[in-house]
C-alpha cells in the first residue's frame, strides 16, 4: 500500500444518524432491517439501535412515563453520537413520541436525518404485530402512545413513509436517495 493509498483509507468518513420515528406497528423495524441491510452492502461501519432491544439492556428499568421516555431517548442519542462522529451509519428505531426531544438529538448528533415512518394508527393496530393495541384498548396496558398517550408528528421530517401506501423497498429507496443526496454515500 502506498503513502496516498493509506492516505485515503485513512480518510474520515462522515457517518450519519437515520432516526425512524412512528407508532408502534408504523414499520420501523422492518424499515430499519431492510435499510441496515442494504447499507451493508456498501459500507462496513453500519449499527442499528433498536428501540426494543435498548430497553432490555442500555435503559433497562426505564418506563413509560414522559421523564422516562425522555430519558430513554437522551441515552439513544448519547450512543448514536459517539458512533456517527466516528463515521457510522446509525439506525435508531423508536417512537420518540415528542418533538422537543427529537430536536434535543438532532441539534447535538448534528449529522441526522429524521424519518417519519407514518401509518394512521387504525392500520398501525389492525396489523397489532406483538398485540400492543389490544392490550391498550382493553386497559391493560396505560400510558399507550397513539391510545392513551400522545405521538408528536414530525413537522418537517427529511423524509417520510408512509407505509400504509408504500412497499418496502420504496420506503428504503427513498431513504438512500436522501443520503446520496447530502453526500453520505
Ligand atoms: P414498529 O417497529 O414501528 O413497531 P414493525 O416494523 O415491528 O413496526 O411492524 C410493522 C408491520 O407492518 C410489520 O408486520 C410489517 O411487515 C408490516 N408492513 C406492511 N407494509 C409495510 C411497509 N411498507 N413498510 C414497513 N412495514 C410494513
Amino acid at each position: 500500500m502506498d503513502g496516498e493509498q493509506k492516505e485515503a483509507n485513512l480518510e474520515q468518513r462522515r457517518g450519519v444518524t437515520l432516526w425512524l420515528t412512528g407508532l408502534s406497528g408504523a414499520g420501523k423495524t422492518t424499515i430499519a432491517k431492510k435499510l441496515t441491510d442494504t447499507l451493508r452492502s456498501q459500507s462496513p461501519y453500519v449499527e442499528i439501535l433498536d428501540g426494543d432491544i435498548i430497553r432490555q439492556n442500555l435503559t433497562k428499568g426505564l418506563g413509560f412515563s414522559k421523564e422516562d421516555r425522555d430519558e430513554n431517548i437522551r441515552r439513544i442519542g448519547f450512543v448514536a453520537k459517539m458512533l456517527t462522529r466516528n463515521g457510522v451509519f446509525v439506525v435508531v428505531s423508536a417512537i420518540s413520541p415528542y418533538a422537543a426531544m427529537r430536536r434535543e438529538v438532532r441539534n447535538a448528533i448534528g449529522d441526522f436525518v429524521e424519518v417519519y415512518v407514518n401509518a394512521p394508527l387504525a392500520v398501525c393496530e389492525s396489523r397489532d404485530v406483538k398485540g400492543l393495541y389490544k392490550k391498550a384498548r382493553a386497559g391493560e396496558i396505560k400510558g399507550f402512545t397513539g391510545i392513551d398517550d400522545p405521538y408528536e408528528a414530525p413537522m418537517s421530517p427529511d423524509v417520510e413513509c408512509r407505509t400504509d401506501v408504500e412497499s418496502l423497498d420504496e420506503s428504503v429507496g427513498k431513504i438512500m436517495d436522501v443520503l446520496r443526496t447530502r453526500q453520505y454515500l
